[in-house]
């Protein structure tokens, strides 16, 4: 799966006008993580021997308009719905309200019409990047096991898009008080929180809570920050005088002049 900073690089690539610099950014992006990978009717799992640039920046750009409408980070403008009436050929996307509260707006479009629109859009890129689940029980286990398939880029930048969606919106939910469905920082398992838990935090389920996940957590962060502390100050004194190899650790009224 790709970082947010990766799934931000992506939807960079989309700004802008096209030319040589846009196409080398693009290049270097799949030469990292693979071609897109944009089903063909004939042969979907074929792997392409060339891309166009263009459909890169369709759906970079998609990508783009989609947080935009969703998130509003940035707002989005008249040419996010263009694109998105363009991108997925409906032109029934996006009904506009040109009158709101006796105010002409030019290409005004509702709040509840954007999100569940750029909702359609998200869903159509995972239905042509021929994102599946697999759902099965084997006789020899506990529980049916419950899995997303998907290859290529295409698939992993709209499986990114859904998270960045939900991470957002279901934190902002939270904030509101909201009771939504969270996943468990530890063992992944989807719960309902009991209590408002504050954003930006940690969250566990109750029998990660019970297994005291949170303080183990908690004591492996304080090592890590101990050990940083450590690292930094060594890095400090190493400045000081360059001299000192770095394998020994520096002892206070060692040095000789
Ligand atoms: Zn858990």
């Amino acid at each position: 799966l790709l970082s947010y900073g990766e799934l931000r690089r992506f939807r960079r690539l989309g700004d802008g006008k096209d030319g040589p610099d846009k196409a080398s950014r693009i290049a270097k992006f799949a030469a990292r993580f693979g071609p897109l990978g944009v089903p063909t009717p004939t042969d979907f799992h074929e792997t392409p021997n060339f891309e166009r640039v263009s459909d890169w920046r369709l759906w970079a750009r998609t990508m783009d308009a989609i947080v935009r409408i969703c998130l509003r980070d940035p707002l989005p403008r008249e040419e996010d719905y263009e694109h998105l009436r363009r991108a997925f050929r409906d032109r029934g996307l996006f009904p506009q309200n040109p009158r709101v509260r006796g105010l002409p707006r030019q290409g005004f479009v509702e709040s509840w019409a954007a999100t569940r629109d750029a909702g359609r859009c998200l869903a159509m890129w995972l239905a042509t990047a021929q994102v599946h689940t697999d759902f099965s029980w084997h006789e020899n286990e506990p529980a049916p096991s419950w899995r997303i398939i998907s290859t290529g880029l295409l698939a992993a930048t709209a499986l990114g898009t859904v998270e960045v969606l939900r991470d957002n919106v279901t934190d902002e939910a939270r904030l509101r008080g909201d009771r939504v469905p969270t996943s468990c920082w530890h063992c992944k398992v989807i719960y309902i929180p009991r209590r408002k838990p504050s954003a930006g935090r940690r969250r566990f389920c109750p029998e990660c809570q019970e297994l005291k996940m949170p303080e183990k957590y908690r004591d492996s962060d304080k090592a890590k920050r101990r050990l940083e502390e450590r690292k930094r100050r060594r890095r400090k004194i190493r400045d000081i005088r360059p001299g000192i190899p770095k394998s020994t650790s520096p002892v206070k009224g060692s040095t000789k002049r």
